[in-house]
């Protein structure tokens, strides 16, 4: 059963488990989170919401933003000509990875939730600067998070573009194999800006809503992305959404998700129902580690995994 009090005793219960992790220090503005926040955000398929704990806490959305980027870059280039850039195949390897662009024949990005597709991604992103460009990603975001006042966050923006290098030589080398045609300094003040979006639980779990429903927002009848939009994004969250995690996240939790370093994970189902939750203290792999535990909590108490 999912409701206030089951969220609150979630929140209650796996609070602790925020001590185990670690909050994001390679982009320096994200360590003055507070390691012990913790929240989620839920909405049910009959349109009811629920939220618990430290849902209303802003946090930047970096690599959850991956799945809307990628979603606009197939809106506006068609799924053939993306897919013969960006692959759809975990690698097992770290989210800022360089490793198979150089091992691989075709020095295609594997996957769209790693940072060189996404990085890819964004180059492909329709507009005639990069001014617009963003805006047109901003307002995508706005429209599935239902909140027209998302922001970025300055000053984690300008953290992170003065210390991105290693994000910058990843677009450096995909340019070089010719994929990318933009600057590359334009690329990545976009990809910066987009990963220092904020939101909180709600933002992120009325945007998983919005997937599980195929793309329609059930309350507006407003459609937001196309029903086989939302297919290929389940595909990819739920093998490609978690870092090298996604394997054992897909097989404890077994919801399509997509995490971020700034502590977020968005989880989708098919069955109508949005979660979004909040921790900034990351496991190993980069992912929110009493974020994780929840989720599983929850999926295992409601059956909400998909198979
Ligand atoms: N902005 C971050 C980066 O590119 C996003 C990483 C993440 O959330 O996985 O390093």
């Amino acid at each position: 059963m999912i409701n206030q009090q089951a969220l609150e005793k979630l929140v209650a219960e796996n609070r602790a488990i925020t001590a185990t992790g670690t909050v994001a220090s390679y982009i320096p503005k994200l360590k003055e989170k507070n390691p012990s926040d913790l929240g989620i955000y839920v909405f049910t398929e009959d349109g009811a919401e629920y939220g618990a704990g430290d849902y209303n806490t802003k946090f930047t959305i970096q690599s959850i933003s991956k799945i809307f980027v990628f979603a606009l870059a197939v809106m506006d280039n068609g799924e053939r000509e993306v897919f013969k850039l960006i692959g759809v195949e975990p690698t097992g390897d770290s989210f800022n990875s360089i490793a198979n662009l150089e091992l691989k024949d075709t020095h295609k990005p594997y996957n769209p939730m790693i940072n060189a597709g996404a990085i890819l991604a964004t180059s492909m992103i329709h507009g005639n600067n990069k001014k617009e460009k963003f805006n047109r990603i901003l307002d995508l975001i706005r429209a599935c998070c239902g909140n027209s006042s998302l922001e970025i966050n300055e000053s984690v923006y300008h953290s992170e573009k003065d210390t991105g290098d290693r994000n910058r030589a990843l677009a450096y080398f995909i340019k070089s194999y010719g994929l990318i045609e933009d600057e590359v300094d334009n690329v990545m003040d976009t990809y910066f800006k987009q990963c220092s979006i904020e939101v909180t639980c709600r933002d992120i779990a009325h945007a998983a809503w919005i997937i599980s429903n195929n793309g329609v927002n059930k309350r507006t009848g407003q459609r937001v992305l196309s029903q086989r939009i939302c297919s290929i994004l389940k595909t990819v969250m739920f093998t490609c959404g978690l870092y090298d995690a996604s394997g054992s996240f897909a097989l404890d939790v077994g919801m399509p998700s997509k995490s971020g370093v700034g502590g977020g994970i968005l989880s989708t189902t098919n069955t109508g129902i949005g979660i979004g939750v909040y921790g900034p203290a990351l496991d190993q792999k980069g992912n929110s580690v009493a974020g994780a535990a929840m989720l599983k909590a929850i999926s295992r108490d409601n059956g909400l995994a998909i198979f």
